[in-house]
């Protein structure tokens, strides 16, 4: 942030495609979003393959939705975007899938613990999960936003995974990186074994670095 609309632009694009390498999302599920000056947010488009996807095909809205920039419609989930940049301006962007592992959890509606260090690092704690509120709405986006003041990732009840940060990077590798412990708490609960937690003294600890990397980008 803070290098341009072209450069925002193209980080958006780049971790668009990343998402897809990674397995994050598959065809068109999914979306991201990236903070540019004034009051403006890049979004990926509705129903763009990520493959052939072009900065053409990117939008720009107004913190209400108002297009402002390209020739496609926004992501049809654009409030959970829009109301999470708006609460909170630390955030350069934020991103959306329906990583499986991560959703397993949203259909148990049941948090990812942060039995791992590096969660408790780079996602402040255990991904929450929403209450349940319809694919698109006002609504989720208000529950979403609210659920990611403290936390760089939450998950959307019977949906998928959100996640934020300072940068598109960042967003993505929170993304990597709650799918990863849902994938690894599941292999354990599959193993049969008991998953201890991390001893409190390490939320108290390293608070602070989470709130670091939030705020810096
Ligand atoms: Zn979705």
């Amino acid at each position: 942030m803070g290098d341009g609309p072209t450069t925002t632009r193209e980080a958006v694009l780049a971790t668009a495609k990343r998402m897809l390498a990674e397995g994050l999302v598959e065809g068109t599920s999914g979306n991201i979003s990236g903070r540019l000056p004034g009051g403006l947010v890049c979004l990926t488009p509705s129903s763009v393959p990520y493959d052939t996807m072009t900065l053409d095909d990117l939008v720009v809205v107004e913190g209400d939705g108002t297009v402002v920039e390209g020739t496609r419609s926004p992501t049809s989930e654009k409030d959970l975007h829009l109301a999470t940049l708006a609460r909170y301006p630390e955030l350069g962007a934020v991103i959306h899938t329906h990583a499986v592992y991560a959703t397993m959890f949203a259909l148990a509606r049941e948090p990812i613990p942060a039995v791992i260090e590096e969660v408790v690092v780079y996602l402040g704690g255990d991904v929450p999960c929403c209450e349940y509120k319809g694919t698109g709405t006002a609504d989720l986006g208000a529950e979403v936003a609210a659920r990611l003041a403290d936390r760089g990732a939450a998950l959307l009840a019977n949906h998928g995974l959100v996640t934020c940060g300072a940068s598109p990077e960042r967003a993505l590798h929170n993304a990597a990186l709650a799918e990863r412990t849902a994938k690894i708490v599941w292999g354990a609960r599959a193993m049969g074994a008991t998953i201890h937690p991390l001893p409190d003294k390490v939320g108290t600890d390293m608070a602070g670095v989470y709130r670091y990397l939030r705020d810096n980008p």
